[in-house]
């Protein structure tokens, strides 16, 4: 009997941690489930050590091949050190090009599919002149789908900014989103990063299909409202396919030996844990309330402290794990703050191991940017969140996440507008960690995460996806 021929994937993720963790994990379950062989293609952001971490720990077991493209000379190839992240991005992935369809040729067997994700989609042509089926990997949830997918029309059909609109916007499959919770880069129509948006949106058809890093469950009627054949038949080529929740898996040894002493003596779900994602961070006023809130709730808590925000609240995306020095850090506190919390905080100056801490038994809430990783490891670990939106696509998934989903509480304004003052911190910590709401938000989110366990396991809807994918490779290879 003839062998069945072995399947490889190329994947591109495009540079930033929470781009570079979803892309390895997809490339990781195409191995391990699926029977591919599979090259991931990194075009890195800095040479950080925590992106070169991350990538080491592919290796073991090693599942799969990283290739790391050169990084380009950003300021010699003309982008302006001010430009904002989507432009950057696509920027980044523009000049990489070159060189990353040599490497695809290169390769010693011709993959036999390629899957980009959204910065990615000026690539998916390398698939056609390999010919090739080609796979958008959109690294976030449905809603973030519908309103990218609807933005081309938007774009033609709404008259002026949308900061300026008081209306709430009609999007297929979501709730009416408040102008003032759209993503980044169409808040500003004269900013560059909004053409480059609305563009990779216009690309999107190019590709023969459309993975998602969610599950049926978790928005079952976004999804169908995505599929209706009148709206899909028009914005993309090919299905939308749920795969997630796909996170790193929790590393045995990742939480070290202070933090996992200092939580083993903590009651259960009793430590909230605050990270605003690999990029963010804020302002200097904000950092003094927040730490007054934590101080006033009386709740523990485990701190990932960066100092404060120079220019904007997107201030480390492209530097993300660089350490701090702790007293470098602390300087930023109110007076006596650490004397008057040494009980209750556990304080870390630079890159935590987030989805160890995320996965403990004493930790019981997680005051988050609703990064949709970030969002992705809370649900899957059933930790209720505090709804923290900064940047990109953040305060979407903080409405999807408080207005639908039910799993986390948010500030009454936009910590991006407004500083959330410590009385209303104070309030949202004790809701979570102590108080009723706390508790049904927690049921909801173990409901969840059963829920995810299902979709991912053999014949769970996730699984199910990339088996439908496979069969339609194989079609194409023949
Ligand atoms: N992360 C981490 N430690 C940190 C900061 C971030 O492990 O100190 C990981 C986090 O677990 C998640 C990713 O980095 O997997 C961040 O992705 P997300 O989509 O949440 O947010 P982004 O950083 O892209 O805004």
């Amino acid at each position: 009997m003839e062998k069945p021929k072995q399947l490889h994937a190329a994947l591109l993720s495009s540079p930033g941690m929470g781009h570079l963790i979803p892309v390895i994990e997809l490339g990781k379950r195409l191995v391990a489930d699926h029977g591919f062989e599979a090259t991931v293609f990194v075009l890195p952001s800095q040479a950080s050590h925590t992106e070169a971490e991350i990538i080491e720990s592919t290796m073991t077991p090693k599942l799969l091949d990283v290739v790391e493209l050169p990084p380009p000379d950003l300021l010699a190839a003309g982008l302006s050190p001010d430009a904002a992240v989507v432009t950057r991005l696509v920027f980044m992935m523009r000049q990489a090009r070159p060189a990353f369809r040599s490497a695809l040729m290169a390769m010693e067997a011709r993959p036999d599919v390629l899957i980009v994700d959204l910065f990615g989609t000026e690539h998916l042509c390398i698939g056609d002149e390999l010919g090739i089926p080609k796979y958008v990997y959109v690294l976030s949830n449905a809603w973030f789908l519908a309103l990218l997918l609807h933005s081309p029309t938007l774009d033609k059909e709404v008259k002026g900014e949308y900061v300026e609109r008081t209306e709430p916007l009609e999007i297929p499959g979501c709730k009416p989103v408040r102008p003032e919770d759209v993503v980044d880069p169409i808040l500003d129509w004269l900013d560059h990063q909004y053409r480059e948006y609305v563009l990779r949106a216009g690309e999107i058809p190019m590709g023969d299909g459309i993975l998602l890093n969610v599950w049926e469950d978790l928005q079952a009627e976004t999804l169908a409202a995505l599929r209706n054949k009148e709206f899909l038949g028009r914005v993309a080529n090919g299905p939308v396919d749920t795969v997630g929740p796909l996170i790193r898996p929790v590393r045995p040894a990742g939480l070290g030996k202070e933090l996992v002493e200092w939580l083993d003596k903590q009651p259960s779900e009793s430590v909230l844990f605050v990270l605003f994602g690999s990029g963010g961070t804020l302002s200097a006023e904000q950092l003094v309330e927040l730490a007054w809130g934590l101080e006033l709730s009386q709740q523990r808590f485990i701190w990932v402290l960066w100092p404060p925000t120079i220019k904007s609240l997107d201030g480390s995306y492209f530097n993300a794990g660089k350490s701090g020095a702790r007293d470098e850090v602390l300087r930023f506190l109110p007076g006596g703050f650490m004397a008057r919390t040494r009980n209750i905080e556990f304080i870390l100056p630079s890159w935590a191991p987030q989805v160890e801490i995320l996965s403990h038994p004493s930790v019981g809430g997680f005051l988050s940017h609703c990064g949709w990783n970030s969002t992705l490891e809370s649900i899957a670990n059933g930790v209720p969140m505090i709804a923290w939106p900064l940047y990109a696509e953040q305060r979407l998934n903080a409405m999807l996440l408080t207005e639908e989903i039910g799993v986390a509480v948010r500030p009454k304004v936009l910590p991006s507008k407004k500083i959330v003052g410590r009385e209303e911190i104070e309030k949202l910590v004790r809701s979570v960690m102590v108080e009723k709401e706390g508790r049904t938000l927690r049921a909801r989110v173990r409901e969840l995460k059963s829920n995810a366990q299902k979709a991912e396991a053999k014949g769970g809807s996730s699984y199910e996806s990339l088996c439908k994918m496979k069969i339609c490779i194989i079609k194409k290879a023949r």
